[in-house]
């Protein structure tokens, strides 16, 4: 009986990736499509599983291969003709795993080819896997190559290049190039090569030949690649292909012109750029940050690099800011520092997590932030921050990077993350692709800007919470709270209107014509009247004992207020139409925490007169369930998936984020932190089964997404395959969600959704 095939020659054409391992099945191809390969043959992935088991390889089969290796060269092995032996798995590992070159006799081939296949166990290689999430079952097979000579005189070398410049995306060879020597020569560093233009000057006609087949490879493989070659004595040899590595400055630069050039379609072009390279693509970042010593480190709590001169208070925020760009700089923030977080260019904080309030109002602002620098001392009285050794005073420059979590002392050269026409580009193509909309959420006119700056479609979510951050606004909300008597109430509330309306004028006109929708107030109250506030009468302390609840987060907020104090929706709704008689704007208003439609009727009776839209935020359990109901209610719905994502884990997302949900990402007890990525077995049903009862009911019905998750993207796939309209997110997402969402059209939702069950 014959033995399976475990030795496959490059020749053979067998191009099985599972089977010969990347480098080996793109020797085989680049064989048959004619390029200087030198001939070898591959010892397969079966064979390594085999002589795990048994201790065995295929001699006999080896053999062979050896002996239709010396006829294809014309050589004897061990005279004239040596190999190389290297590792080839189905997943790349670069450098990982060995390689043993110039091998001339047989004791020795085998014994090289059990070391290749051996050191897929190697402790670098395992570690290597660990970390990359690679399964340690996979196997490597291993490569027996013709070897050929780069150390044979000054005609002979080696080199590496990509395909095109792996930083900026520029269409030119990017590589380098070593005369008269051997690939370790270059890595190990004992040489320092040239740029490629040197093969070019010394030996134009192989650089030429060069040229033209590592573009017909860029061709035929429809990516950028990184090449390995070798030149013997004036004749070039290429030993490895495979997609580069690169920026996400370069591939959106690649993706576009490839595509231009026609060498790939336009949704190639689509999923040739990762989400999380449009992401890095569009933030400020340090030039080279590996020349810089931070001063302390903390959590990257918020991407981007600024400079600044370091603040410690909201007025001096206020004020400095005029003079130019401030790091505002806090034990932590709360509430009360808005005003200060909004005149900063970003924020560093010595105490808070990841979701502390520093983090989520940067993040949802676009403005850099570290928080949590454990090291850092930061006293606000005497305005000053100590860390070690050094300390900083108010107007020293500081330069945070909310991308690594670094802080450094001084002012260091950053790159701009401005969209580029090809991005710009990527973006419309990926546009034309979707079926998701996307809109964003934004709280200020400056907010409004960047999103329509980033290509949304609509405003899916203006918080007015963030009006009451001006000192007027706060204490007329304050008045508003703290009073027992309906005139004082009335009072309060007429400030409020004049103030809100003021704000939506400003908002209105930077809308210029695009939709948004207004969430009324959901203040949970406790906000607004800090602990450690100080009323100064005893009137408002009692009134301030009477409102204190146990968990003002499931307490007396969005619309059960309004149901309480319909009068405070009455004027928000006013402030808008007043607003509108100025300038007009497509509005609608959004409540949110509802539970049954009975409230969203009440709430209607109370402000139908205006004829503006009226939605419900879908962000509790109940609500999902009478999506039906409340879908014959309401024009439109919108899943605040951040409170929904609380309420069906019954996790309070600040406690679970400090404390155990670390561990149980740990444990792999969880995947991923649900306030990050959509939970699609538990919240993904629920709205899935949400938007079934909702479009039964009313097929038309509008339905959107304006939690966070709206702009991640795996979340994002699976809001497509729900089915929802739209996703709103904050505006730095927007080109993210863009993007996200038309790979999410190509990749299609068949199966999304049947495999969470
Ligand atoms: P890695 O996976 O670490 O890139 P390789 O299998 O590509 O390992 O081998 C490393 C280097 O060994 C190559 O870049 C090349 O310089 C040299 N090499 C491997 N095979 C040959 C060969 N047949 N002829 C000449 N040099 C070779
Ligand atoms: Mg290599
Ligand atoms: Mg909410």
């Amino acid at each position: 009986m014959p033995e399976t095939q475990q030795v496959y020659a490059f020749s053979e054409g067998v191009e099985d990736r599972n089977q010969l391992g990347n480098k080996g099945a793109n020797l085989v191809t680049m064989t048959r499509l004619g390029m200087p390969v030198p001939p070898g043959f591959v010892v397969s992935i079966d064979a390594y599983h085999r002589f795990t088991g048994s201790g065995e390889l295929p001699v006999a089969q080896i053999d062979e291969a050896l002996t239709a290796l010396e006829a294809a060269t014309g050589r004897k092995f061990g005279d004239g003709l040596s190999v190389s032996v290297r590792s080839s798995g189905p997943v790349s590992m670069p450098g990982m795993m060995d390689t043993v070159l110039n091998v001339a006799d047989r004791d020795t081939l085998l014994h090289s080819i059990r070391d290749i296949l051996g050191s897929w166990s190697s402790d670098r290689a395992v570690a290597y896997r660990d970390l990359n999430d690679i399964p340690h079952d996979l196997g490597t097979a291993a490569i027996v190559q013709a070897m050929v000579m780069g150390n044979s005189g000054e005609n002979s070398g080696t080199g590496v290049l990509f395909t095109r410049d792996p930083n900026t995306g520029e269409n030119e060879l990017f590589g380098e190039y070593l005369a008269n020597a051997q690939g370790e020569d270059i890595v190990s560093g004992t040489r320092t090569p040239e740029p490629l233009s040197g093969l070019r000057k010394q030996q134009p006609e192989v650089y030429a030949e060069l040229h033209r087949h590592v573009k017909a490879l860029e061709a035929y493989f429809r990516d950028m690649q990184d090449i390995e070659f070798t030149v013997e004595d004036g004749v070039l040899y290429i030993l490895q292909t495979r997609s580069g590595k690169r920026t996400g400055q370069a591939a959106v630069r690649i993706a576009v012109e490839m595509m231009r050039e026609g060498l790939i379609r336009r949704d190639e072009a689509v999923m040739n750029v990762s989400p999380d390279q449009v992401r890095t693509f569009l933030h400020s970042r340090i030039d080279r940050p590996e020349r810089f010593t931070p001063v302390v480190t903390g959590l990257a709590a918020a991407p981007g690099a600024v400079s600044g001169r370091v603040v410690f208070d909201n007025t001096e925020a206020r004020t400095q800011s005029q003079l130019g760009p401030i790091i505002l700089v806090r034990p932590e923030t709360i509430p009360d520092d808005i005003q200060g977080i909004a005149a900063a260019a970003g924020v560093f904080t010595a105490r808070g997590g990841l979701s502390s309030h520093a983090a989520i109002v940067t993040r949802a602002m676009g403005k850099p932030c570290v928080c949590g620098a454990e090291n850092a001392d930061v006293d606000p009285v005497a305005g000053v921050l100590r860390v070690g050794d050094s300390e900083f005073h108010r107007g020293d420059v500081l330069t945070i990077d909310g991308s690594s979590g670094h802080v450094y002392a001084g002012e260091l050269p950053l790159i701009a993350g401005e969209p580029t026409g090809e991005m710009e580009e990527l973006l419309k193509v990926a546009d034309g692709i979707r079926r998701l909309g996307v809109w964003a959420n934004a709280d200020t006119p400056e907010m409004v800007a960047q999103a329509q700056q980033f290509g949304a479609e609509g405003i899916g979510l203006l918080r007015t919470e963030r009006q009451f951050s001006t000192p007027e606004s706060l204490a007329a909300i304050r008045r508003f709270i703290l009073s027992d008597t309906d005139s004082e109430r009335a009072d309060a509330l007429d400030a409020l209107r004049n103030l809100q309306r003021d704000d939506f004028i400003a908002i209105f006109r930077q809308l210029d014509g695009m939709s948004v929708i207004v969430r009324l107030l959901d203040i949970p109250l406790h906000e607004f009247i800090p602990q450690s506030m100080d009323t100064g009468d005893a009137r408002s302390e009692h009134r301030r004992e009477e409102l204190a609840e146990i968990n003002p987060m499931m307490g007396h907020r969005g619309v059960r207020l309004a149901i309480s104090f319909p009068e405070l929706y009455r004027m928000q709704v006013d402030a808008i139409q007043e607003a509108k008689a100025v300038v007009d704007a497509r509005v609608s208003v959004m409540i949110p925490q509802v539970i049954t439609r009975q409230e969203a009727i009440e709430i209607k009776s109370h402000i139908n007169h205006t004829g503006l839209r009226i939605g419900v935020m879908i962000e509790t359990v109940r609500a999902c369930m009478r999506a039906g109901r409340l879908a014959e209610t309401v024009d439109f719905f919108s899943f605040g998936t951040n409170d929904l994502t609380q309420a069906v884990f019954s996790f309070s997302r600040e406690d679970a984020e400090k404390e155990f949900l670390t561990t149980y990402l740990d444990k792999q007890i969880l995947e991923d932190n649900p306030f990050e990525v959509l939970d699609a077995k538990g919240v993904g049903r629920l709205m899935d089964t949400a938007v079934y009862w909702a479009r039964r009911a009313s097929p038309t019905i509008q339905i959107g997404v304006c939690g966070e998750h709206g702009g991640e993207p795996r979340s994002i796939a699976i809001f497509h395959a729900i089915g929802v309209n739209y996703v709103s997110c904050s505006p730095y997402r927007v080109p993210v969600a863009r993007l996200a969402a038309a790979q999410a059209t190509i990749q299609g939702d068949v199966g999304l959704l049947a495999t969470t069950a």
